[in-house]
């Protein structure tokens, strides 16, 4: 069985890398890969076919692939190309995707989408959106650090005290989480909020500040997800966030709610309210932001505050990124495959429900 990597088109990531060819290989498999798909991510095509993988030209990895595992999925001139039974490992995003389920039924071949493998201890060595989310995490307190007017840990020089930076952090979920260990590494003085109840502990033990508003909805039916908040809490959770924001300088947002726009939690009030030179990091942009003036892949000034809105910042550690999501591909196609050959048991949880089209 032939398993093909594509060169992304839009990302640096590369969906397999060349650390990968030996478990493969126990497998039954072969791999080819497209020229240069590593390039962006620090693998050379050389690097590839050392260990024994093919390269060649996108059509004919289209062509000769059982499976193709890519990063964003591809579009309709490469499906065309497709064996009709092949099957596509890729990320779909149906929650955000509307429409795109039905889509693939039409087509012959069959489609898994990673971002659909639940969230459950059993599946966490598959889990792309974990693993991209931490690495997101930590690079947007980086990234903040890079553009903010000052530094992290407090300093006593001869010159003057500087004082810590205060970071605001607005959702601790695994981004979130990241971003926490990341703020105080450097040095922060971290206040975080989550709707989530089991959040409270997780922030505390790495040392940040938790701030609670009462009367969020009970989310322990959610399975672990956090749920939509009622108008009423997030007025009142609005108002908190405003009194917080206006002591930090930096703020991390992450907070989201599966197929649901992002929460608004930073209003043009609040923006308007805070320090000249801070930094909101939006890393739910992608659904909408929690500011008021976020756009993906975009910044903005707003009264001498910049806000960046950015959903995919993994991929711009984009080696490590790919080494992640690469180790996360073979742990999925190590339930997929038996004897070399492809066996998509549906009895299987974690199969039945990235399997978002079957053959
Ligand atoms: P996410 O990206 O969907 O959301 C980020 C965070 O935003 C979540 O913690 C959520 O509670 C929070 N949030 C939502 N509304 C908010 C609001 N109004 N104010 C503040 N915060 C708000 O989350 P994620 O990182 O994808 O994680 C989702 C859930 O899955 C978490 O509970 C996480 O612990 C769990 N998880 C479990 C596993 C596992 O067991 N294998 C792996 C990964 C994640």
């Amino acid at each position: 069985m032939v398993i093909g990597i594509l060169k992304e088109k839009n990302y640096k990531r590369v969906a397999m890398v060349p650390a990968s060819i030996k478990k493969v290989e126990k497998f039954g498999c072969t791999i080819v890969i497209e020229k240069s798909a590593g390039l962006e991510a620090g693998f050379a095509d050389s690097d590839y076919s050392s260990v024994g993988y093919s390269v060649l030209e996108r059509t004919d990895v289209l062509k000769q692939s059982d499976v193709i595992v890519t990063i964003e999925p591809i579009d309709e001139l490469d499906v065309v190309l497709l064996k009709q039974t092949a099957l596509v490992i890729s990320m779909y995003a149906p929650y955000q995707n509307e429409g795109i389920i039905e889509k693939l039924n039409q087509l012959p071949q069959a489609f898994v989408s990673m971002d659909m493998v639940p969230r459950t201890t059993l599946a966490q060595s598959m889990d792309v959106l974990s693993s991209m989310a931490s690495l997101a995490g930590y690079k947007a307190v980086i990234n903040a650090a890079g553009k903010y007017v000052s530094m992290f840990p407090m300093m006593t020089t001869a010159a003057g005290t500087i004082p810590p930076t205060r970071v605001m952090i607005l959702g601790a979920g695994v981004a979130g989480l990241q971003a926490i260990a990341t703020a105080r590494r450097l040095g922060a003085i971290v206040e975080v909020f989550d709707t989530r109840a089991a959040a409270k502990e997780e922030v505390m033990s790495l040392g940040a500040n938790f701030v609670e508003v009462e009367g969020a909805t009970d989310d322990r039916g959610a399975g672990g997800y956090a749920v939509q908040q009622s108008e009423e809490f997030l007025a009142k959770q609005r108002a908190l966030v405003q009194e917080k924001a206006l002591k930090a300088n930096i703020v991390i947002a992450t907070a989201q709610v599966r197929g649901n726009k992002a929460p608004l939690l930073i209003t043009e009030e609040t923006i308007n309210a805070m320090k000249p030179g801070s930094v909101i990091m939006d890393l739910a942009a992608s659904t909408g932001g929690n500011c008021a003036f976020t756009q993906n892949k975009k910044t903005i000034h707003k009264n001498g505050v910049t806000i960046i809105g950015d959903s995919d910042l993994a991929d711009e550690l984009s080696q490590v990124a790919s080494t992640l999501f690469s180790n996360n591909i073979l742990n999925f196609l190590h339930i997929c495959i038996q004897n070399g050959s492809l066996h998509l048991d549906e009895n299987n949880e974690i199969i039945k429900s990235a399997l978002i089209s079957k053959f």
